[in-house]
C-alpha cells in the first residue's frame, strides 16, 4: 500500500524516500529497535535525504527490499510542510495567516500533529519557527500518509492534495526569512572559490552517475549549482552548459536534460547559497 502511494506522489515529481517504519513489537525497525530515539521517522539509505527519488523503477526496488517502509517525502522542491504538534503551533500558525487555517492538503499525524502543505517559499528548515510549529523546506523531508506512526496512528489525508498549494502570506514568510541561529557554522573564507570547485565537482558527479541515478544526480547537481547562481556567485549559462555536457557525456537524452535543468535551477535559485551560513547542498 505505501508502494503505490509513494509511486503516486512521485509522478507528481515528489522525490520519495523510504523511511523506518514502527515495529508491531515495539521500536523501530532499524537496528536500534526499541532503543530507537526517532521511531518510524528517519530514512533507510545511507545518505538519505540526497537519496531522495522520483523514479519509479528505484522506488520499486526500494519497496521491494523494505515492503513496510514508510514513505518520506523531501520538502522543498513541490511543497513545503508546516509541521503542527500542538494546540500552541495550531493557534501561532492560524495566527500568522490572519486568523485562517491554510486552506491547502492537511495530513493528520499518527501522533496527534498535523502537516499543512504549502507551495515552496524557498527557504531551508525552520525548526521550532514557533512554539509547536516546525518548517519543512528545502534540505527537509516529511513523513506522509499512509504511513504509520511509533503511536500505534497512521498518518491520514483530512484534506487531500489536488488544488493549487497556497503560498505563504508575508507574516510567515518574514518570521522564516528571520535570522536563524547558526552557531556552530562558520563562514566560508573565498565563497567564489568554493561555488567553482562546487561547479568542478557536480560536473563530474553528473558525467560518471551510473543508469538509473543519472536523472536524480542531475536535478540535485541543478538544484545545489543553482544556490549559487541564486547568490550571484555562478553564471547561470555556464552552469548550464557544463551540466549540459556533462549529461550527455552521461547519456542522458536532450528533452529530459533540458527538463530537469530548467526544474533543479529554478529550485536552487529560490534557495540562495549563502556563504555566512556555510550550508552547502550537495
Ligand atoms: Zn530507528
Amino acid at each position: 500500500m505505501s508502494l503505490t502511494a509513494a509511486l503516486v506522489y512521485a509522478r507528481h515529481g515528489i522525490p520519495v524516500l523510504p523511511v523506518h517504519a514502527p515495529d508491531p513489537r515495539g521500536g523501530c525497525t532499524c537496528d536500534k529497535g526499541v532503543l530507537c530515539p526517532s521511531p518510524g521517522k528517519h530514512p533507510h539509505l545511507r545518505h538519505g535525504l540526497t537519496e531522495a527519488s522520483t523514479d519509479p523503477r528505484l522506488i520499486e526496488q526500494w519497496w521491494a527490499r523494505w515492503p513496510g517502509a514508510n514513505v518520506g517525502l523531501r520538502t522543498g522542491v513541490i511543497m513545503d510542510v508546516a509541521d503542527v504538534d500542538s494546540a500552541e503551533g495550531w493557534h501561532g500558525l492560524c495566527h500568522l495567516l490572519g486568523g485562517d487555517l491554510p486552506s491547502g492538503p492537511r495530513v493528520r499525524t499518527g501522533g496527534g500533529g498535523w502537516h499543512f502543505w504549502f507551495a515552496p517559499l524557498g527557504y531551508g528548515n525552520r525548526v521550532r519557527l514557533l512554539p509547536g510549529l516546525d518548517w519543512r523546506g528545502a534540505g527537509g523531508y516529511v513523513v506522509a500518509p499512509p504511513s504509520r506512526h511509533a503511536s500505534g496512528g497512521d498518518y491520514r489525508w483530512v484534506l487531500r492534495p489536488g488544488r493549487s498549494l497556497p503560498g505563504g502570506p508575508p507574516a510567515l514568510r518574514a518570521l522564516i526569512e528571520g535570522p536563524a541561529p547558526q552557531p556552530d557554522h562558520r563562514p566560508i573564507a573565498h565563497p567564489s572559490r568554493y561555488a567553482r570547485a562546487a561547479l568542478t565537482a557536480e560536473a563530474d558527479r553528473v558525467a560518471r552517475a551510473p543508469v538509473g541515478t543519472r536523472n536524480d544526480t542531475l536535478n540535485r547537481a541543478a538544484f545545489a549549482l543553482g544556490r549559487f547562481v541564486g547568490a550571484g556567485l555562478l553564471d547561470s549559462a555556464e552552469v548550464t552548459r557544463e551540466l549540459e555536457d556533462a549529461a550527455r557525456f552521461a547519456g542522458l537524452g536532450r528533452a529530459e536534460i533540458r527538463g530537469t535543468l530548467r526544474s533543479g535551477l529554478t529550485a536552487g535559485r529560490r534557495a540562495p547559497f549563502d556563504p555566512e551560513l556555510n550550508r552547502h547542498v550537495a
